[in-house]
């Protein structure tokens, strides 16, 4: 099948592999609270100690689907759940590409077939491979074990720092240095440290508000 937009033809050749995929509340940083699409992409390298989707790494471990068919799952299941008659505010879905590492995958076409269906998307990505695709929103959450590109650093709209021990504000700081002037900056606690690391995130934002805190709502809320 093949999508015609006004000057593009969207071919469906692409085939990448999905671990998940479901609508929920984004649960993280500039976004949080918002209705949104999750389209998880399996395969990661990274390799955090504390990933809490290890089970996202292996991408043989995950049906591969086209972009069409990515796509209309992502349509049927909002259309189940949203009124979109009663929508005044014309508030567009919003697609998040999160992963494992989205960016091993080249995301022109899966993109540009969201975007045909109005979709805003954003992605979450570590920033360790170059980004590719059209993209609305991009949060960078850069990892030890495989630091960021820097010329993603420059595209991002969002940096979110994972807050694992007091040296990560340091660590939080050099990367700040290397993002634009408009990119929101964000510090969020470890899950597993969150007792530990939150107060102490409290008390480093106020004392340096170009930061705010980004907790995992979606944890809280416990929804995906
Ligand atoms: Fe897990 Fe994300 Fe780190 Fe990959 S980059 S290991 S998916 S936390």
């Amino acid at each position: 099948m093949m999508v015609v937009s006004e000057n593009k033809i969207i071919k469906n050749t692409r085939m990448l592999p999905v671990m998940e995929a479901f609508y929920t509340i984004q649960g993280e940083g500039f976004h949080q609270g918002k209705a949104a699409y999750f389209i998880r992409l399996a395969g990661c390298d990274v390799g955090c100690s504390w990933c809490d989707v290890k089970e996202s790494w292996r991408v043989e471990n995950h049906p591969k689907k086209t972009t069409t068919q990515i796509v209309e799952e992502a349509n049927f299941a909002i259309s189940q759940q949203t009124t979109i008659p009663n929508n005044k505010h014309q508030t567009p879905n919003i697609c998040v590409i999160t992963g494992g590492e989205p960016c091993m995958h080249d995301l022109n076409e899966l993109t540009l077939n969201l975007q045909y269906h109005q979709f805003k998307i954003h992605l979450e990505t570590s920033g360790a491979y170059p980004i590719s695709g059209n993209l609305d929103w991009i949060c960078i959450s850069p990892k030890k074990f495989k630091p960021p590109i820097s010329e993603n650093l420059k595209m991002a709209d969002e940096l979110k720092i994972i807050v694992f021990n007091k040296n990560d504000f340091s660590w939080a700081e050099e990367f700040a240095k290397k993002v634009s002037e408009n990119c929101r900056l964000f510090l969020q606690p470890e899950w597993s440290k969150e007792k530990i690391m939150l107060p102490l995130i409290i008390e480093y934002i106020k004392e340096n508000p170009q930061w705010a805190l980004s907790i995992q709502l979606h944890k809280y809320i416990q929804v995906p």
